[in-house]
């Protein structure tokens, strides 16, 4: 059994890849092809954002955009502290302060009480303006919006929506990556919607940011192509990506039924017998990880043994929280970060196989083989 298995998927759409890449190769248009430019008009109609600017990688997408907005030193930038080190390293390489915000235990997401928490500390402290909240969508779930933009209301911030792992996901008719100021995702290859090899986008209403952002990832490129006027990246989106990413697409809105369909019955086996993940009412979920809850270290890890013996691969999303992480280590104990859920969770947490192409069957040899193996 895969963990995430994107042979599968190539088996399901192999013509269509084929030629689409074939297309490419014989095109001799490598670098920003028409397949380029064609995508981002068909990824800013699919997430409704009027602009969509892709690049290299998901982490570039989000350093795009805290260029974009100038964001450096003396700058404190919210960023929950249970996700991937990318959501605060680029803080960090701009310039700026991470803050580590507490995340709710039922959806993993950024909780708007330990945000705003964090936001007076950093206002009475005085020695930083607080610019950012970088709102992650973890595991494919969005985060609270609705909250979230109260609280960046009051304290005139800016939402950086990292979608990486969200593209797909939606609360009532909208969908993430629209959700931000600028709302970013990735087309690593595990992803929801995934190339075969690098690949990132910026998404915003903005325009005087989207032009930003579209010249920052061409060395700052201005008018003329070699009138460089401001100090940028490399980073585009190779025409290969974005042709694999077209065909991808297309087959995005079924994969993501199936996917639904594999959580929901994941759900109904082991709701009785471990903590499931949440779905709040009017959210819906793109499911790059199924994560479910243990009640404690212990217990966690022999169940991923035991699982591991029989042959069903299980990942732990993630063992280390960001406050945790030795390249943060000089910065200030900003928060009694042993009261955090952030902490707990990177103990109980167990991420089960699932994908579009997963089998009924595997998830219930799964199902079995956690409930059999509970301590
Ligand atoms: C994967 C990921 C990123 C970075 O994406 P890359 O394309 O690998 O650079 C950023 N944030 C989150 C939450 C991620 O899961």
């Amino acid at each position: 059994m895969q963990f995430r298995d994107l042979v599968k998927q190539y088996n399901a759409l192999q013509s269509q890849i084929n030629q689409a890449i074939h297309d490419v190769v014989a095109g001799g248009q490598y670098i920003m092809g028409q397949q380029v430019a064609e995508l981002e008009r068909q990824l800013s109609a699919y997430v409704g954002t009027k602009h969509c600017i892709t690049c290299a990688n998901g982490t570039d997408a989000l350093t795009l955009a805290l260029k974009a907005w100038g964001i450096g030193k003396g700058d404190a930038v919210f960023v929950p502290d249970f996700t991937f080190f990318s959501s605060a390293e680029v803080v960090a390489l701009e310039g700026a302060t991470p803050v580590f915000v507490d995340v709710d235990t039922a959806t993993f997401n950024i909780d708007p009480q330990s945000l705003e928490d964090c936001i007076r500390r950093v206002k009475e402290e005085g020695a930083m303006v607080p610019r950012v909240i970088v709102a992650v969508d973890l595991f494919g779930l969005p985060a609270n919006y609705g909250a979230l933009r109260d609280v960046a209301d009051r304290y005139g911030l800016l939402i950086l929506e990292d979608g990486a792992q969200g593209f797909g996901g939606s609360i009532d008719d909208r969908r993430a990556c629209s959700f931000g100021d600028i709302s970013t995702t990735s087309f690593f290859p595990a992803k929801p919607l995934g190339c075969y090899g690098d690949g990132g986008a910026v998404f915003t209403d903005n325009d005087e940011w989207a032009a930003a952002i579209a010249s920052l990832r061409i060395h700052g490129k201005g008018a003329d192509k070699y009138d460089n006027v401001r100090i940028g990246l490399n980073s585009r989106l190779d025409t290969l990506q974005a042709a694999v990413l077209q065909v991808k697409l297309q087959a995005f809105d079924r994969e993501l039924e199936q996917v639904n369909v594999a959580a929901e019955a994941y759900s109904r086996q082991l709701a009785s017998h471990v903590v499931t993940p949440v779905v709040p009412s009017g959210y819906r979920s793109s499911w790059a990880q199924y994560t479910i809850q243990l009640p404690d270290i212990s217990c966690r890890n022999a169940l991923q043994q035991a699982l591991r013996s029989v042959g069903i691969p299980s990942m732990v999303y993630y063992p280390k929280p960001m406050h945790a992480q030795t390249a943060f280590r000089s910065l200030d104990q900003f928060a009694d970060y042993s009261r955090y859920a952030a902490t707990r969770l990177c103990d109980t947490v167990l991420s089960l196989p699932i994908h579009p192409y997963i089998e009924q069957s595997e998830i219930d040899q799964v199902c079995r083989a956690v409930i059999d193996n509970l301590v």
